[in-house]
């Protein structure tokens, strides 16, 4: 017997670690609740993983065996399992933050004790940490070499599911509730979960926006992104399976590209799967930057000459917190987050780069915030987008480069649409007045929105203090 511990990667194919398990069969799919690792998990996150568990338990129903569930310290629990089924390895798919190696080697250890053979296995990126350098054999820390690098690098082909005749006759547990786990519901809406789920998403995307994704994905209401993210993040879907995906969207556009006529200028959809394929490989960039520096989670990657004094004003978090800060754009955002769990990719910059530059609040108070109630927070990729927008990350927006709350609203979400949907006091608004609503008197914004606030800072005044905290930090007064 072999035992395959799921844990960021819940589904049966393209699982590598799976079907390392499965050549040397029968499999005992394992799942465990590991208190230290739901105690860092909010409500959303929560619901989508019980969700994908019972998706991923039914496949294996399917196919003649079950998920065993556990609960408690994979360290102790693993060995008894492993005792239990006279398992004689356990295998997993590596997970790369500090605190998960850390867990990681400790369960090596357990096992070892125990007399238990072991085995990790690379799987949630394409290419592993420390197989993308610098010529030197450093770290990436400019993304746009790393990209050239991964780019041109081979993928492996998506790992093919186990049949039923490897895995384990037995009989699984039942799963917990979020309430059995000591979480509320989530406040919004979560994703469906599962593999069918994220199958979907990835053959929708790739019928259409995949195409237009270059042009439309900063735009909030052009539905011009895959929506993968938590899927990625869960594990759901394997990264060589969407990749795979991307790669057929490809040679289609190239097929169409080679059949139109001169002077036709269809290069672009060529063009914009592989920008697609440039966030993928943002991804992987930060889970290097993460396995290099497990210390991110908590400290500045870049280092300034003295702290940075942030402010950290508390009524200010909690009106951008709670979409009450009067910038139209970042409240619709933080709405949707509630209500979503989720939250387009430009209006997480734009709210970042607000919370930091605007309300001169540290970073980590946005991330742990977005941690709580971002249904696809993963530690790499939500670290590196906030240290980016804070100018304290790797390849980091340049501190004086500051977002315009107001011109990022009418640039990208010119009609208002986007901000209507989750800030309905503007409903009857005109989009002129919403995006000029900083401009306008405080009579003026009664009669047109007489329940949304007035800007909670000034722009122009926070962007000044923001430029001279950020000078003082890198010593030049
Ligand atoms: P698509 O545009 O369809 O992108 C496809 C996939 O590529 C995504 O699912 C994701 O896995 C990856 N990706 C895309 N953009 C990025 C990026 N900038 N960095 C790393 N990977 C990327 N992404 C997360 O997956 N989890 C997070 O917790 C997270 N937190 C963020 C916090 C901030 C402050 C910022 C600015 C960005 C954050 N991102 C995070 C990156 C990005 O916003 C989301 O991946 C994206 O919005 C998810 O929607 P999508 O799946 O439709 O993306």
């Amino acid at each position: 017997m072999q035992i395959h511990w799921h844990r960021r990667d819940l589904r049966a194919s393209d699982n590598r670690g799976l079907s390392v398990a499965s050549e040397a069969g029968p499999v005992v799919p394992v799942f465990v609740f590991d208190r230290d690792v739901l105690a860092h998990a909010g409500p959303p996150r929560v619901r989508f993983m019980l969700d994908a568990l019972s998706t991923l338990r039914d496949w294996y129903r399917d196919h003649g065996s079950d998920l065993v569930v556990a609960h408690g310290d994979p360290r102790e629990v693993l060995p008894e399992l492993a005792a239990e089924y006279d398992a004689e390895r356990v295998v997993w798919n590596k997970d790369y933050s500090g605190l998960a190696r850390e867990r990681d080697s400790e369960v090596r250890q357990a096992l070892n004790d125990a007399d238990v053979a072991r085995e990790s296995v690379h799987d949630a990126i394409h290419h592993e940490p420390g197989s993308i350098t610098t010529n030197a054999g450093d770290p990436y820390s400019v993304y746009t070499y790393f990209w050239k690098k991964w780019r041109d690098r081979q993928k492996h082909d998506p790992y093919p599911e186990p049949d039923a005749d490897d895995l384990a006759e037995i009989a699984g547990d039942d799963l917990p509730t979020l309430e059995d786990l000591g979480f509320d519901d989530p406040e919004g809406t979560v994703q469906q979960a599962g593999t069918e789920a994220a199958r979907e998403r990835l053959a929708d995307f790739c019928e259409d926006a995949i195409y237009r994704y270059e042009a439309d994905r900063d735009y909030m209401t052009r539905d011009a992104t895959s929506r993968l993210s938590t899927d990625l993040k869960f594990g759901t879907i394997g990264i060589r399976e969407v990749y795979a995906a991307t790669e057929q969207a490809r040679a289609e556009a190239t097929d169409a590209d080679a059949d139109a006529e001169d002077g036709d200028d269809s290069a672009g959809p060529v063009e914009s799967v592989e920008e697609f394929q440039s966030q993928l490989a943002w991804r992987e960039f930060y889970t290097h930057v993460l396995f290099f520096n497990p210390e991110v989670v908590s400290q500045n990657y870049k280092e300034y000459e003295r702290d940075i004094a942030w402010e950290n004003d508390e009524d200010l978090l909690q009106a951008w917190k709670d979409g009450e800060t009067g910038y139209p754009i970042v409240d619709a955002g933080m709405r949707q987050l509630r209500e979503e769990a989720y939250m387009h990719n430009r209006v997480r910059m734009i709210v970042a780069s607000f919370l930091t530059k605007d309300l001169l609040i540290d970073w980590r108070e946005g991330y742990d915030w977005f941690r709580e109630k971002l249904a696809d927070h993963d530690t790499a990729n939500d670290n590196g987008g906030w240290q980016w927008a804070a100018s304290t990350g790797t390849d980091a927006q340049p501190y004086f480069r500051i977002f315009n709350p107001m011109t990022q609203g009418e640039r990208y979400d010119p009609d208002a649409e986007y901000i209507k949907e989750y800030v309905p006091e503007l409903d009857a608004a005109s989009p002129k007045a919403i995006h000029e609503w900083h401009e306008l008197t405080d009579f003026e914004r009664r009669r047109v929105a007489e329940d949304y606030p007035a800007p909670v800072v000034d722009h122009s005044e926070r962007r000044e203090r923001a430029l001279e905290m950020f000078e003082t930090a890198r010593g030049d007064d």
